[in-house]
């Protein structure tokens, strides 16, 4: 039986915070001993919104610190693969082939492009944009994989895989497995400004690499129940994203429950449930931050080199069997 896999991964647009853990890491750390993993680095993906060289140099940088964030919070290169996907270059194949496979006007409903464009400021929405969920389809069906762990806002991009490799199989035979989405614990966390998703480009996070005095100050400046004016107004829990906090990285069940039960009783201030979400924290990143130190820039590098190779060879056989099962022309030798 061919292995279960995983594809799942991040856009080199800035370092991984805290909704990503929850959101898609958490799932990544648990299923790398039963699953193979392939974690992409989605360069081509930025092109997508950010195509200017600043962007693509930029983004060069963040491929670095992301690979980084995957070590530092547990991924383990000897079982899993950290690859660049432009250093792939069957994806570009794939993804012309699956272009065929979806309509414009399927693609034009889904929500999040047009978030997209309207966050990168742009008047219309670039031909590639359009495409972003089929490049996606792409990179997962590319190592033909059959779990994706992603954040929520991700679900419907992954339906569009599934779309599509429905269609391939039935045109051309069985090459794809029908991939899943699997959503995190919480599949949405919110920002620290409790407004929107927490977000790279959103200055609303806390990313994994912060030390210990960012978080605190991030916590101490963050939204909460914009009713109290003082301590010994009660207080709403829900949507208060403080509380979402505790919730998702306070492990001590029991002094969250009576933290809430004080907030609502107006019977604690926002300060005191703050300094408890500090130390949660940075309890929670402590071992991030240790793993982290232990790795220099040159054995990243290496690994996400050799994770490339890896990836590439997987995408090859993909491509192989692709091309046998569309009959299409092959140059010979
Ligand atoms: P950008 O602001 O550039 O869109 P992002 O922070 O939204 O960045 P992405 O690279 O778009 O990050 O998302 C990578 C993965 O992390 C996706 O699976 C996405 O669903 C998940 N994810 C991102 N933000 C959150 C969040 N706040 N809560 C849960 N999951 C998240
Ligand atoms: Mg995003």
């Amino acid at each position: 039986m061919d292995p279960k896999r995983i594809l799942t991964g991040d856009r080199p647009t800035g370092p991984l915070h805290l909704g990503h853990y929850v959101g898609s890491l958490q799932n990544r750390l648990r299923l790398q001993d039963s699953h193979e993993c392939f974690f992409i680095i989605a360069d081509l993906h930025t092109l997508t919104t950010r195509p200017e060289k600043e962007h693509i140099r930029e983004a060069g940088e963040y491929v670095r610190e992301i690979a980084l964030d995957y070590l530092a919070v547990g991924i383990d290169p000897e079982r899993s693969v950290i690859f660049v996907q432009s250093g792939v270059p069957e994806t570009f194949e794939l993804n012309l082939i699956l272009e065929m496979l979806i309509t414009v006007p399927r693609l034009e409903r889904l929500p999040s492009l047009k978030d997209m464009a309207r966050d990168a400021n742009l008047e219309a929405l670039p031909f590639g944009l359009l495409g972003y969920p089929v490049l996606q389809a792409a990179d997962i069906l590319l190592p033909r994989a059959t779990l994706v762990p992603v954040g929520k806002d991700n679900e419907a991009h992954v339906e569009v895989s599934r779309e599509i490799a429905r269609r391939f199989n039935r045109l051309y035979g069985e090459v794809f497995p029908i991939p899943e989405a699997l959503i995190g614990e919480v599949p949405t966390l919110v920002g620290t400004d409790g407004q929107a998703k927490m977000s790279k480009s959103l200055n609303n996070a806390i990313f994994l690499a912060d030390n210990s005095e960012t978080v605190e100050a991030k916590v101490m400046h963050m939204y909460t129940d914009p009713k109290r004016v003082s301590a010994d107004v009660p207080g709403t829990v829900e949507g208060n994203p403080v509380f979402a906090y505790h919730d998702a990285f306070n492990p001590e069940k029991a002094e969250v429950a009576e933290l809430k039960e004080r907030y609502r009783g107006g019977k604690v201030g926002d300060v005191e449930v703050k300094r408890k979400l500090v130390q949660a924290l940075n309890q929670f990143l402590a071992p991030i931050r240790e793993r982290r130190a232990q790795y220099d820039r040159s054995t990243v590098e290496e690994l996400i080199v050799e994770g490339t190779r890896r990836a590439r060879r997987e995408a090859e056989e993909t491509m192989r069997l692709v091309r046998d099962a569309m009959g299409l022309y092959r140059s010979i030798g």
